[in-house]
């Protein structure tokens, strides 16, 4: 998933390595990759990958992770005009919101 990017450094990503129990599931879940697991607990190897879809959040049963996708920076319509725009050769990308 490295083509679809989202705007560098502006997610609202947080791991908690204390609350962390190992069980991996937020590697599993998420879309772009942005977890692995290291010594039985997950870190971000990729924080600007992340697009805010919250699948990480929401399966991590001792609530280590924070996204915050309801303010507006998780944009999926950003990634995807991106895309758009990359294959009909067009330079600028917009948002939408
Ligand atoms: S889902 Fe939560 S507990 Fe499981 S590995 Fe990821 S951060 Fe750790
Ligand atoms: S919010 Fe979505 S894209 Fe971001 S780290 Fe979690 S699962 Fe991956």
């Amino acid at each position: 998933m490295k083509n679809f990017r989202y705007l560098e450094e502006t997610a609202i990503l947080k791991l908690s390595d204390d609350k962390c129990i190992g069980c991996g599931n937020c590697q599993l879940v998420c879309p772009h990759r942005v977890f692995k697991m290291v010594n039985g607990k997950a870190k971000i190897i990729d924080y600007n990958g992340c697009m805010e879809c919250g699948a990480c959040s929401k399966n991590c049963q001792v609530d280590a992770i924070f996204v915050n996708p309801d303010d507006g920076c998780g944009c999926a319509a950003y990634i995807i005009n991106s895309w758009l725009s990359k294959l009909l050769g067009k330079t600028k990308s917009l948002c939408g919101c």
